[in-house]
């Protein structure tokens, strides 16, 4: 029989987007583009979770899989030292470790060159699709060109020939090896200390990540989309394939939903019987309001694995990679963290005006997000997971997800993103 609340009035919407983060902001954006009406439901306003204060690399080459042949060796290291990229809440651990086999798992060698393809396919149309996106918003100006500079104290460890390199590098991404000078003159406010770097070129960064939300929120807005808040409690699917949706302080009729809540899309699927393997991989950033020193490109400080970039609000670090329960309170110590760093970047930084901040990143084992049909319900979308990647990903996967809600071929394969691989 099929559920239904009776007490409650309940409105009836075509197409529902449940979580206003850049996913799902860009997924409306393309569902209008074809003439599909949408409603999103979110219980903050627009860009305000993980697409607010992410690093803001549009990073068109990305391909690499955070779980690497080797990855494993690197991680007690990781753990102990307390200015370290890695952290677990112990008391996380017991629930972790099913997450920890399965990502030490997706970084066999067998399975990266897949992993890499499928990574590339999302993440490459990102700069094209946001200029398209930030069209007419006044804000096309929050995408700009950049190159993505990877910099090496050691001169040794910048190595064209290590497996990250090579799996970029197969597929076409434009590389360069740059020395001390070089790298002054690109970037000359950074230490000498720092030898060499690589190139990744033809890279975007984001100069505000979540204005970049909100322009598109207006953009939606103005284009007659409808935003309501609200927390969606639960999905309830209906004979006809429609979802009855409970939320806080609403009930709606849902023809169609795409699921794009981030870090809490799987707590909406297990009630209908689904039990994902989605971690909230928290990271910090700390912003540095008069920095007194600039970088023209998005850099990667590969020896403390944080990214730093001249934002417009200041100069930004942001990185690290903290394992709690969801929604567990932030450790602000972990972005303390980046003054030290920062300042041995940039000597010349002036740290005494400084913001912190919390995100979650939604984070499968294997670099990959959800996306496609849920099995057994095909009106409803997934389109979340995307980890270290949503930011430059979500244009291409709002893209998709509108395709298959307008009932369209996706022009891509999507086994690399179905929940087959988790069985
Ligand atoms: C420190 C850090 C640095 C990063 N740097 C980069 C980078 O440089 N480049 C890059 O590409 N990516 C980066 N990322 C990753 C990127 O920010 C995320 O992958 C991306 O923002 C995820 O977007 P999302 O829309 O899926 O999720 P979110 O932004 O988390 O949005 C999900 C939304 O769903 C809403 N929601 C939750 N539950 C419900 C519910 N029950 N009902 C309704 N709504 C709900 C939430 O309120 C939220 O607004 C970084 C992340 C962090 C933390």
């Amino acid at each position: 029989m099929t559920e239904r609340a009776e007490s409650k009035q309940e409105m009836e919407i075509p197409c529902l987007v449940i979580g206003a983060g850049i996913v799902g902001l860009c997924t409306a954006i393309s569902l209008q583009e074809r003439g599909i009406p949408v409603t999103l439901i979110d219980p903050e306003p627009p860009a305000e979770a993980a697409s607010y204060g992410n690093a803001g690399v549009l990073s068109t080459w990305s391909c690499v899989p955070q779980s690497m042949p080797g990855v494993w060796k690197s991680v007690p290291k990781w753990l102990l030292d307390p200015d370290g990229p890695a952290k677990i809440r112990w008391t996380h651990l017991p629930s972790l470790l099913p997450w920890i086999i399965a990502f030490l798992r997706a970084g066999r060698i067998e399975r990266i060159p897949a992993i890499a393809d499928a990574m590339l396919a999302l993440n490459q149309p990102t700069i094209e699709l946001y200029r398209r996106h930030l069209q007419g918003t006044g804000k096309e100006h929050l995408v700009r060109d950049s190159n993505y500079v990877f910099v090496y104290r050691d001169p040794a460890k910048a190595n064209l020939d290590a497996l990250e390199w090579r799996i970029r590098d197969e597929r076409g991404t434009p590389l360069e090896r740059i020395e001390n000078g070089a790298l002054r003159d690109l970037e000359p406010d950074i230490s000498e200390d720092y030898r060499a770097a690589i190139l990744v070129k033809g890279q975007g960064r984001a100069t505000d990540p979540g204005a970049i939300g909100k322009a598109l929120a207006e953009k939606i807005t103005r284009q007659g989309g409808q935003f309501l808040r609200g927390k969606v409690r639960r999905l309830i699917p209906q004979d006809n394939g429609c979802f009855h949706v409970e939320a806080d302080n609403r009930s709606l009729a849902a023809a169609k939903v795409v699921l794009a809540a981030g870090p809490w899309s799987a707590t909406l699927l297990k009630p209908l019987g689904f039990r994902l393997p989605l971690e909230a991989e928290r990271g910090y950033h700390m912003i540095f309001a008069d920095p007194d020193v600039a970088l023209n490109n998005s850099v990667m400080v590969t020896d403390s694995k944080f990214v730093a970039s001249s934002m417009d609000m200041g100069l930004r670090c942001a990185g690290t990679a903290e394992f709690a329960k969801l929604d567990a309170p932030p450790d602000y110590r972990r972005a303390e963290v980046f003054k030290r760093q920062a300042k041995r970047l940039l000597p010349k930084l002036n740290t005494e005006t400084t913001d912190v901040w919390m995100g979650q990143r939604p984070s499968f084992p294997d670099s990959l997000p959800a996306l496609g049909p849920l099995p057994g319900l095909e009106n409803l979308t997934m389109a979340f997971g995307h980890g270290h990647l949503g930011m430059t990903a979500a244009p291409m996967t709002g893209r998709i997800a509108a395709a298959l809600v307008a009932g369209e071929p996706p022009n891509l394969d999507l086994t690399p993103y179905s929940l087959e691989r988790f069985q």
